[in-house]
């Protein structure tokens, strides 16, 4: 075999009239990082080491082999390239199957074009391996459609999904349950864990959930730790055994970082087509089911009813409303005096939020809080009630009033933003309020919940001097360990014990229980909702320091407030 240059080149099995272009063009072609081939009379004449390596043999291997069909799967399109191609015409570039010597099939794409170097008729072919191209393709489809957190489908798949499913019932009258669930307090186990924690732990109910369910149902997470679960051809009594099915599964904690975590979901389910004939009805009803089965305790769940949308439509119309609100600064404060039982002075007052709605009137803090909370407005609700009660509590003091304690409540996601110790100090420096006349009431739940956190946010504000209480104590959880460690300077024992103090012996009990120990741990005791002169005489004969309720006051405007402060009708006269 010559080049075209005159060199001889011998290839095994070549025919001796085959010529291979100059030696310089060779060299050009070795180099190449596409794979390309020469072919004479259907037979390799030349490989590049690039194809060479491409298909995992090497050149020599190859030269003088029937080429390139014998390198690909047999495919129909395959089998006319080089036929067509000794007709003197270019092949366009086109996708083929091709075979590697381990066995293995991998998608390429071949395009060829006859040449006559040196009057031999010769084929010219490349053939680019497009695998990777293909598995960037798969991971652009699989983003598209899977939660790239969990593999999960995600909200787009499920969509699909749920049409097909729709148009198949109603097709063939049939029905089908989405199940809507989240999980229990997951915001706890992001806070206090981490996001990383978070993470792994919805991956791990994703792995086990998806491994309970049929592979003809589609488990989906729409985000967050929303997941949404689509079952074909159920029957309301069979979604029952689901439901109770995946609320079992969670039974088992989940080890994720070296925690044994449990966390359970509450579950809603929507059935099609009573509880809706499109897909965002559905969703939504079992979205509302969901929020009744979170009502009733959370882990459990319920069943869509027409009346659950009436009290999702009162839900979506408050939070709007609040959005408005926190706008347009519709709230007020009214202040609840704080009495000393020994002097019967009012030492200090406590800041009740209220909302001024246009329509409505006045609205009370039960059944706004939560939903501020529920919509991410607690903080502008919280930081303009700071600031509020800041401002007035100076206002009093710049009116010639005695000192006064401002008590101000603060929610538990208040509490645990970052940057509330900042907004602390900047209502009392827009005031001038003196630090040590602000107390914050934290509830149990708030300061425990990442105990270890809280401490250091609560002696940084006790550091700049605000005074620290403890709201509804005796509801929570309070580890008497940390109560030491906590610089609080009050227990506020809650109105549950006090309602029936004259009653009830175990009420009595806790009551002087909380006293006793508030005593020992140098704490001041105050009782929240005492409403009669009998429990006050038993708080008194308790030693209780402080209360407060509605036998003193009710919370009132601060008009009427400034008053009460200069009347101070409670001081004892004897
Ligand atoms: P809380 O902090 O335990 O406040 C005491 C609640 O008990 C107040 O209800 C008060 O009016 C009521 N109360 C006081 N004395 C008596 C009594 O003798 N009998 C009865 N039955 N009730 C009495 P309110 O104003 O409706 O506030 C309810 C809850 O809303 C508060 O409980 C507090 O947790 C929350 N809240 C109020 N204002 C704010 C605020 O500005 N921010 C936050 N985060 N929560 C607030
Ligand atoms: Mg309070
Ligand atoms: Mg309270």
């Amino acid at each position: 075999m010559q080049t075209a240059g005159g060199e001889t080149v011998a290839s095994a099995g070549v025919p001796a009239t085959a010529v291979l272009p100059d030696a310089g063009f060779v060299a050009a072609m070795d180099a190449a990082q596409v794979g390309i081939y020469l072919l004479h009379n259907g037979l390799f004449l030349y490989v590049n080491p690039f194809l060479a390596e491409m298909f995992g043999y090497r050149a020599d291997e190859l030269v003088g082999q029937r080429g390139p069909l014998d390198l690909l799967l047999v495919e129909p399109q395959a089998l006319c390239i080089g036929e067509r191609c000794s007709g003197g015409q270019p092949v366009p570039l086109r996708e083929y199957s091709a075979t590697h010597k381990d066995g293995s099939v991998f998608p390429v794409s071949m395009g060829m074009a006859p040449a006559s170097p040196g009057g031999c008729e010769l084929i010219v072919g490349t053939v680019l391996d497009l695998g990777a191209q293909k598995a960037a393709e798969a991971r652009i489809r699989e983003l598209a459609d899977f939660d790239a957190l969990t593999g999960l489908p995600n909200r787009r798949l499920l969509h699909d999904r749920v049409r097909q499913l729709l148009a198949g019932a109603e097709r063939d009258n049939s029905s089908f349950a989405l199940l809507f669930f989240d999980l229990d307090h997951f915001k706890r186990i992001n806070d206090s864990l981490g996001h990383s924690v978070g993470d792994e732990l919805l991956c791990a109910v994703a792995h086990r959930l998806a491994g309970s369910v049929r592979r003809i149902d589609t488990l989906a997470r729409l985000g967050g730790d929303e997941f949404v679960l689509a079952m074909p051809g159920i029957p309301a009594a069979a979604a029952i055994d689901v439901a109770r099915r995946l609320l079992e599964e969670c039974n088992t904690p989940f080890t994720v970082a070296g925690h044994d975590l449990t966390v359970t979901p509450s579950i809603g389910v929507a059935i099609c087509p009573q509880d809706g004939r499109d897909i965002e009805t559905l969703l939504r009803n079992a979205d509302a089911a969901m929020y009744k089965a979170k009502e009733l305790g959370r882990n459990t769940f319920q069943f869509y009813t027409a009346e659950m949308n009436t009290a999702t439509l009162e839900r979506l119309m408050m939070e709007s409303g609040l959005r408005r609100a926190v706008k347009q600064q519709e709230f007020a404060l009214h202040y609840q005096p704080l009495v000393s039982l020994q002097s019967g002075l009012i030492i200090g007052v406590e800041a009740l939020v209220r909302w001024q709605h246009p329509e409505l009137g006045l609205i009370m803090p039960d059944r706004f809080i939560h939903v501020a909370e529920e919509a991410g407005l607690i903080n502008a609700l919280g930081d303009w009630v700071l600031c509020e009660a800041c401002r007035q509590a100076q206002a009093w003091i710049e009116a010639g009033l005695p000192p006064l304690l401002m008590a101000v409540n603060v929610a538990p996601e208040q509490f645990r933003q970052g940057g509330f110790v900042e907004a602390v100090a900047g209502a009392l420096a827009a005031s001038g309020l003196d630090p040590t006349l602000l107390e914050l009431e934290v509830t149990e739940r708030t300061v425990m919940h990442d105990a270890d956190s809280s401490i250091g946010t609560l002696t940084a504000l006790h550091r700049m001097g605000v005074e620290l209480s403890l709201d509804d104590f005796g509801t929570g959880y309070s580890s008497l360990a940390y109560l030491k460690r906590f610089p609080v300077g009050k227990l506020k024992i809650d109105r549950s014990f006090i309602r029936d103090l004259e009653t009830d012996a175990d009420d009595r009990a806790i009551a002087s229980t909380i006293v006793s120990m508030g005593r020992n741990l140098r704490l001041t005791v105050l009782a929240e909702g005492v409403e009669s002169r009998e429990q006050l005489a038993l708080l008194r004969g308790m030693d209780c320091d402080m209360a407060q309720g509605y036998l003193f006051s009710r919370a009132l405007p601060a008009a009427q407030i400034t008053e009460l402060l200069r009347q101070q009708p409670f001081l004892h006269k004897e």
